[in-house]
């Protein structure tokens, strides 16, 4: 995986209404604030692969997602990974600039394409400050997403890799809304923090169950209920519904 910095491209400056563009943390906002925020957006397209943070690095912008799905990588010794979150349409990037962490913590590549509206690093510190709203939401998404990340230290040294394969592909379906998706091997160890032997493994294991079936990072699952079944309970706890899911975020 490639740790260039790529810069996205703009896909159009800001008269975009964020809300109509789907983030779901933005429509949550009322009405007022959302028209009060949508001039400082930039709507930007962002594609597989690409390297929005690193860590150490100043966070220049805050990524409200569309469409497109960021993972949150936990880098050790430059070279290895471990996905630590993701954010997709339920969440935001970098809000913690307005905690005062100018600096990225962690590694964020686009795992799926798509556009998000942005905000520079400024104008969205200023904005925190002054908007209730904005406050208690992004209070609110932030516990979730640390909860899961301490859950998903749990899982990492405690489950067993084909279950966390397992609790992967079933929360990737949920975000991605579809059966069938494109994971290389290579992805799936970055974001599992094992070698891709180790994946093609645990994979073959999930295949010879007739679970999902696997080839050329084409990935399709036969039989959702059975991996379930085989996937650790960490599923059930970080699915959008689940007792530390995203959707507690906007009850
Ligand atoms: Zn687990």
């Amino acid at each position: 995986m490639t740790a260039t910095m790529n810069l996205p491209r703009e896909a159009g400056r800001s008269g975009v209404s964020p809300s109509a563009a789907g983030n779901r943390l933005l429509a949550s906002l009322p009405e007022s604030d959302l028209r009060h925020l949508a001039a400082l957006f930039d709507t930007v397209t962002v594609d597989v692969g690409e390297v929005l943070y690193e860590p150490g690095q100043p966070i220049g912008y805050i990524y409200f997602p569309d469409d497109c799905l960021i993972s949150l990588l936990a880098v050790a010794e430059g070279r290895m990974t471990l996905e630590v979150g993701s954010v997709g349409r339920e969440g935001v990037m970098g809000a913690s600039v307005a905690l005062g962490h100018e600096l990225a913590q962690v590694r964020a590549v686009v795992q799926r394409s798509g556009s998000a509206s942005r905000m520079s690093r400024d104008d969205f510190c200023a904005e925190f400050a002054q908007l209730d709203s904005l406050q208690r939401l992004l209070y609110r998404y932030t516990d979730t997403l640390l909860a899961q990340a301490i859950q998903i230290a749990v899982c990492s040294r405690f489950h067993v890799l084909e279950a966390r394969l397992a609790r992967s592909l079933l929360i990737t379906r949920d975000r991605l809304q579809s059966e069938k998706f494109h994971l290389t091997h290579e992805f799936l160890a970055h974001t599992l923090g094992v070698r891709r032997v180790g994946v093609t493994k645990a994979a073959s294991a999930l295949q010879q169950q007739k679970l999902i079936t696997y080839s050329r990072g084409n990935i399709e699952i036969l039989d959702s209920a059975g991996l379930e079944a085989v996937s650790c309970r960490c599923y059930e706890l970080v699915k959008d519904v689940g007792a530390i899911g995203m959707a507690n975020v906007f009850i």
